[in-house]
């Protein structure tokens, strides 16, 4: 289980797989990408191995862009299959989620979800996760990062997630509690990764997120650090 993104000028697509490359240590049972290209959301995943992926996305999808995300599976809550593995849209298609970890109270929070007319494709507890976010996003009215922090509040178990939204692709929410996430900072550019590893040739500046902290990681701005606790997030 492992993630790894980036946001920044160069092609993501090859980072996200070398980086993938680089997490296999910790072992895992699928692996997914999301790319954004400029319009849409391109995503491929599979059961396997990240070469098997990389097979697939280089036939399957467009690899342009310059902001995606990437997830190795290690699957807790739904068999190893293509549709369980990692990224998972929320249910209106703009918000893509990579998750490790567990969340303990999904089945209430999805019951409260199917309650209000969302669907699910899998069987895991990540994509109740994004489609929470997407809810509260559309009945708070708020940006990511705080729809993200107002979600992880009502959330038990444990994580490291990256997360963006089709409609704001400037920026990667990221948030930890358990599982490790680092974010490299470079020029213009952001790595995100469970170690430092998928982006070490690119930047020795790495930003090591404590528990129960997020980050905002915005192109030209620096990155927000926040306690998913606090309520000051703007
Ligand atoms: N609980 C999630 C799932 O089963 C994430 C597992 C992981 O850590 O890779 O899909």
């Amino acid at each position: 289980c492992g993630i790894v993104g980036y946001i920044g000028y160069r092609d993501a697509y090859p980072i996200l797989i070398k980086g993938l490359q680089r997490l296999e240590y910790r072992g895992y049972d699928s692996a997914g990408v999301a790319l954004f290209d400029g319009t849409n959301i391109n995503l491929a995943k599979t059961k396997g191995k990240v070469e098997d992926l990389n097979k697939k996305a280089e036939t399957d999808i467009s690899l342009k862009g310059t902001l995606g995300i990437g997830h190795t599976r290690w699957a807790t809550h739904g068999v190893p299959n293509d549709i369980n593995s990692h990224p998972h849209y929320s249910n209106s298609g703009n918000l893509v989620i990579i998750h490790n970890g567990i969340i303990e109270n999904y089945e209430s929070i999805k019951k409260e979800l199917l309650k209000r007319g969302y669907t699910f494709h899998s069987e895991t507890d990540t994509e109740v996760l994004v489609n929470l976010i997407e809810e509260v996003q559309k009945t708070e009215d708020v940006k990511l990062g705080k729809a993200v922090q107002i979600a992880l509040n009502q959330v038990v178990g444990a994580y490291a997630i990256a997360v963006f939204d089709l409609k704001k692709p400037d920026e990667i929410v990221v948030a930890k509690l358990g599982s490790p996430l680092a974010i490299g900072v470079g020029d213009k550019e952001f790595f995100i990764a469970s170690d430092a590893s998928p982006f070490i040739e690119f930047t020795n500046n790495a930003v090591y997120l404590e528990d129960e902290e997020m980050a905002i990681v915005r192109l030209g701005k620096e990155i927000k650090l926040r306690k998913i606790k606090d309520d000051a997030i703007a």
